[in-house]
């Protein structure tokens, strides 16, 4: 079968009405009331995302709330550095809010006003999911509750408190190690009690059906606008597209519009410190087949099949599984996935800062770096990277844990 699959037919086969990619997706909750739940909620999505008044109320607000489209960036002084090897970025970090989540946060926003609910409740890690789904919160004029491990809102202040000031209700868990694993637990507890007035919002494109297929057509906005973007700007196709995997939400609506197109497409997944136990987050890199979180895909887990220990310098990165699309992408040979270690992550995010003048999220510095790598190779041709979001968030991170760049370059050989 050609690998490059025609785009139409992969839109209506996959997933399919139970949530599968392939064998990867479904719906593996217990407890019933989550069942019927997500039940009705695939049912509200599927007839109310198609229709004319939706589509056209979520365009409206993509372009004037959200500032789309995005642009596409040349770097010409990067590619320059490194040679042959044209590097182009898609601008999430311009979308408001600073990332990619919002496009996903605003879809299941106005989704939950045409479904008649008055509050969205998430758990956040790292609070930035939190951030995003407190903004279209607040423009919807709907309750929001965001479940949070103490341990997180002590180490994430400025994120509990733009919440707080965009009206959220920022919900401590004290249970187990109070991080994000006991947050996911309180917030699908919240909300098989709360469905007849509520939904549940996820951060990516992982977890039970339907929230796979709705993150990623909500996210595809940035491929679509991508595809046309690149072609009116050089004419042609890009040779390579990368984007970073945490979940997988912003890798995924980069990718599928372009699944039937002749492009190399790149996941990129953060190798942390390394490829021991603990050390990384590389699902489907070193991970394997299981079911956690509701679904299935690729995943790390220890001998129990419980998820295990994972890291990364990028704190959106470091989840122990990636969506079920891109497992199933992944065992098709459609997308290539490749890891990135902290270092090399660092390099890039200095690199973009003084050559190009955009700080860059940790996250999208992953995808970048790969980018990078190829560049080094010295070949003609041209990357598209999904710069998922601005590094406003890592500064102090950073300057702490790498300095101002000076040091670290050098120390990698590199003298601008
Ligand atoms: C959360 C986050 C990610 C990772 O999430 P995905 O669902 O894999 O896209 C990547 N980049 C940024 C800037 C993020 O905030």
């Amino acid at each position: 079968m050609n690998k490059y699959l025609d785009f139409q037919n992969y839109i209506n086969e996959y997933p399919n009405e139970e949530g599968y990619f392939g064998e990867y997706g479904g719906n593996y909750l217990d407890d019933p009331e989550l069942v019927k739940a997500f039940k009705e909620y695939a049912e509200g999505y599927e007839t109310i995302a198609q229709s004319a008044q939706f589509i056209n109320e979520l365009r409206r607000i993509r372009r004037d709330f959200q500032g789309r489209p995005t642009p596409i960036y040349h770097c010409e002084r990067l590619s320059r550095y490194f040679g042959k090897m044209q590097i182009y970025l898609k601008r999430e970090d311009l979308n408001h809010t600073g990332a990619h989540k919002l496009n996903h946060c605003m879809g299941e926003g106005l989704l939950a006003k045409y479904m008649g609910k008055k509050k969205l409740i998430a758990e956040t890690g790292a609070g930035q999911h939190g951030v995003a789904l407190a903004t279209a919160a607040a423009y919807f004029g709907l309750e929001c509750d965001i479940y949070m491990g103490e341990v997180d809102i002590a180490k994430q202040a400025p994120n509990v408190a733009r919440m707080k000031m965009l009206g959220a209700r920022v919900v401590p868990v004290s249970k187990g190690l109070k991080t994000l694993k006991e947050a996911v637990d309180a917030a699908f507890e919240a909300y098989s009690k709360e469905y007849h007035n509520a939904i549940y919002c996820i951060g990516t494109a992982a977890g039970p059906h339907p929230f796979p297929l709705m993150v990623r057509d909500f996210q595809a906005v940035v491929g679509t606008e991508a595809r046309e973007q690149f072609k009116d700007i050089t004419g042609h196709l890009p040779q390579k597209v990368c984007a970073c995997v945490g979940g997988g939400s912003n890798a995924i609506g980069m990718f599928v519009p372009f699944v039937s197109d002749p492009v190399e497409l790149y996941g990129v997944e953060p190798l942390g410190r390394g490829k021991g136990y603990g050390d990384n987050a590389a699902s489907i890199s070193l991970g394997k087949e299981g079911i956690m979180h509701g679904f299935k895909s690729y995943m790390l887990a220890d001998d129990k099949g419980e998820p295990a220990p994972v890291y990364s310098n990028a704190s959106g990165l470091d989840y122990p599984a990636a969506g079920p699309e891109h497992a199933f992408l992944h065992d098709k040979g459609r997308v290539n996935y490749v890891a990135i270690d902290d270092d090399e992550a660092i390099e890039a995010f200095f690199l973009l800062c003084r050559l190009e003048g955009i700080i860059p999220a940790i996250e999208s510095s992953h995808a970048l770096a790969y980018a990078i790598k190829v560049a080094k190779e010295g070949k003609p041709g041209s990357i598209l990277v999904n710069l998922s979001g601005r590094g406003d968030k890592d500064l102090d991170y950073i300057a702490e844990h790498y300095g101002f760049g000076d040091e670290f370059l050098k120390k990698r050989g590199i003298i601008l």
